[in-house]
């Protein structure tokens, strides 16, 4: 491990950083780091890019309109938000809502390998470009690869990653609607095997 990412893993508990600084506009701009949510055996893992005003204000991701979006797509597959892990590509937000550099992102990616280590999912789901291209490492077309799987290395392991649109898409775009709600779908058949992450579905019993 090298001296810049052991540094950053002290001031991560568990899945949980507890103070960072790495990112000083990010740093200025924030009220509180927003770590991920949902249990630490879940079978699907969520990841946005970076808060909002609302997840900053309330320290959750996806709250607000995008998170409404998630929750009700995630109810029609019979699936609670309590049964999955949300998080971000990035734990604090940027200014004016601007997208986080790639700087930013970089700092924070050991976070984020951490967290996708420890829990260990069935399956990675990333919402909207940026995520999609932090975690696969390369240019993603959104719109055209929505729904695509791809087997990604992420820190030491081997993760099936779902690209999906992100959830805001489909408030401006009626037409994004049916592609979100199939890769929900897509999501909870691959990480709906049951097992202690509590993903059995809601209409099996
Ligand atoms: S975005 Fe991540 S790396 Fe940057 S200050 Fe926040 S927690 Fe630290």
């Amino acid at each position: 491990m090298n001296a810049a990412l052991s540094g950053s893993m002290e001031q991560m508990d568990g899945t949980t950083v507890t103070a960072c600084e790495r990112c000083p506009e990010l740093c200025d701009s924030r009220s509180r780091i927003v770590n991920g949510v949902g249990p630490e055996d879940a079978d699907i893992v969520f990841v946005g890019e970076a808060p909002g005003a609302t997840e900053d204000e309330r320290g959750e991701p996806f709250v607000g309109r995008s998170g409404d979006v998630l929750d009700e797509a995630l109810r029609d597959v019979g699936l609670a938000r309590a049964d999955v892990r949300i998080t971000n590509c990035v734990r604090c937000r940027p200014p004016e809502n601007r997208d986080p550099t790639d700087e930013e992102l970089n700092n924070c990616r050991p976070y984020l390998d951490r967290e996708l280590e420890r829990i260990d999912p069935q399956i990675v789901v990333t919402l909207g470009k940026v995520p999609s291209e932090h975690v696969l490492g390369r240019s993603v077309g959104i719109t055209s690869e929505a729904g695509r799987i791809e087997d990604v290395r992420i820190g030491g392991r081997s993760h099936r990653v779902l690209l999906s649109v992100h959830p805001a898409a489909t408030l401006y775009d009626r037409s994004q609607r049916d592609t979100f709600e199939e890769t929900i779908a897509t999501a909870a058949d691959l990480g709906g095997s049951g097992g202690s992450g509590g993903q059995a579905r809601l209409g099996d019993y």
